[in-house]
């Protein structure tokens, strides 16, 4: 079997291990627009804010493709695909016929058609962030526009390398389609006291030299601009081969596209009406076609993701899952807000089962309410318990002893605490052989700490029990 992979980003790259890991035999040919060897793209804010190198942040070695016998055809875009022949055709001219076609083209940053943007650096590739590192070291003031994950993170990475910041956001609160307008308030009043000016309710006309001209005339002074103004599915290959496309490329349960030898993965791709914006649903959706297509499982079904969104951005502590808008006329809402410490937390129940939450500030209840929002079963009566876990008598909440073994702690990878356990106790001693043998940790990493415990709970049972 030949098989032809479009995109050599976070979906694309993990599909050619996956595939790999299930049959030796198939031909496996992967084209990348990008030059670079895939990269962990989820972690450019910590490149950016300098916690991690670009060297640290390689998904698979460069070595990998010869030992595997995988052919990787990095800085040449794929430009057509001719169905009926079954052959792609790359941007130098060559031909590649396939059996079976994978599309993880991802998305591209959304530029915003406003004179001079030109001036301006998105942030969604290792050359942009690259571009924005260099521009950095020579600016006094910078300008980030769009105050979602992206850009809130982008923004304190700046600010945390000694650059005055502006952040502005079209909305009247920031992460607005995570957060309600309380919690986006707090962050804000966070950001602020990290150095990070926020202006919330504005929109940006024109890119100058000297800085960014909102709509109303003023002038927000900057000699580094960036944009996070969202992003795209890049479907512009599927849509000219003729396949269904509506936000994304529409793909069904086995990430089949309405052509029975293409599938589409990743941010790319449209599954149930939803295109999905984070690496887990991607890294799921690239296991499930490696199933498929080598036959390891057949009858392996994408059923769909539940998110939950964490913010990396340094001494900004957050997470947001589910429906976070609902108000109390159509759920159970228990709130708490301390906007002095920088404290916001928000649980949205209905039929006794959360189905949102918001967790702003240094909280040790994440892991568990993202737990109860991820298997959906019944709560516990005690609300206040489950927003204040420690507190009078009740359950700590992240105990790796509480935890039960179906607790998923790495939501990239979708590794839960008994996967964490049976490798412990094949010989895992540590965050590092656990992370080679699990996957657990290498997504965006905020679980290394949990993963930490779990490993370190385990070795004290083993002293106890010896
Ligand atoms: C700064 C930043 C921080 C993020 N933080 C998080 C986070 O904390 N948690 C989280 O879950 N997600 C996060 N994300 C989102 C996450 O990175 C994406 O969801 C993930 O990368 C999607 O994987 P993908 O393979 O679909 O797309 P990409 O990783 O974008 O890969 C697509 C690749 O396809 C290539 N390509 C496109 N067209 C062609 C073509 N015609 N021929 C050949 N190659 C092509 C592109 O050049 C690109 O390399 C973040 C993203 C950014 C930019």
């Amino acid at each position: 079997m030949r098989i032809i992979v479009v995109g050599n980003g976070m979906a694309g790259a993990r599909l050619v291990s996956e595939v790999r890991a299930r049959d030796k035999e198939s031909k496996v040919t992967v084209f990348g627009a990008e030059t670079w060897q895939p990269y962990n793209r989820v972690l450019l804010s910590n490149v950016l804010a300098g916690s991690s190198g670009p060297d640290q942040v390689r998904l698979l070695d460069p070595a990998w493709y010869g030992e595997h016998g995988v052919e990787a055809v990095l800085g040449t875009p794929v430009v057509q695909i001719d169905r009926e022949t079954r052959t792609v055709i790359a941007e130098d001219g060559r031909r590649v016929p396939y059996d079976v076609l994978v599309l993880a083209t991802g998305s591209r940053a959304i530029v915003p058609p406003i004179p001079g943007v030109e001036r301006a650096i998105p942030f969604r590739t290792l050359d942009d962030c690259q571009a924005i590192l260099a521009a950095s070291r020579t600016s006094s003031k910078a300008v980030v526009i769009g105050g979602g994950l992206l850009g809130i993170e982008a923004a304190r990475g700046l600010a945390g390398r000694g650059l005055p910041v502006t952040l502005l956001h079209l909305a009247g609160h920031l992460m607005e389609r995570q957060l309600d307008a309380e919690a986006g308030l707090v962050l804000g009043e966070t950001l602020a006291g990290l150095g990070v000016e926020i202006r919330t309710g504005v929109s940006a006309a024109e890119v100058l030299p000297e800085g960014v001209r909102l709509a109303d005339g003023t002038l927000v002074e900057a000699d580094l601009v960036v944009l996070a103004c969202g992003v795209r599915p890049e479907t512009e290959l599927a849509a000219q081969a003729g396949l269904e496309v509506r936000r994304g490329v529409v793909v069904d349960d086995e990430l089949r596209t309405d052509d029975p030898a293409i599938f589409a993965i990743g941010e790319c791709a449209e599954h149930d009406g939803v295109v999905y914006g984070l690496v887990a649903p991607a890294w799921e959706q690239a296991a499930v076609v490696a199933d498929v297509i080598t036959g390891a499982a057949k009858d392996a079904r994408y059923r769909g993701s539940r998110l939950v969104t964490r913010l990396k951005a340094k001494s900004v502590e957050l997470a947001a899952m589910g429906e976070t808008h609902l108000t109390e006329e159509h759920a159970e809402v228990v709130r708490f807000s301390h906007r002095a410490r920088g404290t916001y937390r928000k649980l949205v129940i209905r039929e006794g089962r959360l189905v949102g939450a918001i967790l702003l500030g240094e909280s040790a209840a994440v892991g568990t309410l993202t737990q109860l929002f991820d298997r959906g079963g019944p709560l516990p009566g005690d609300r206040a318990g489950l927003l204040f876990p420690g507190v009078s008598g009740a359950a700590v909440a992240d105990s790796p002893v509480r935890m039960p073994d179906s607790a998923k702690v790495c939501q990239c990878n979708n590794v839960t605490k008994g996967q964490i356990r049976a490798c412990w106790e094949s010989g895992a001693r540590d965050v590092t052989a656990v992370a080679a043998a699990t996957r657990a940790t290498t997504g965006c990493g905020t679980c290394r700490d949990a993963v930490e415990g779990i490993v370190g709970w385990l070795c004290e049972q083993e002293g106890v029990s010896a």
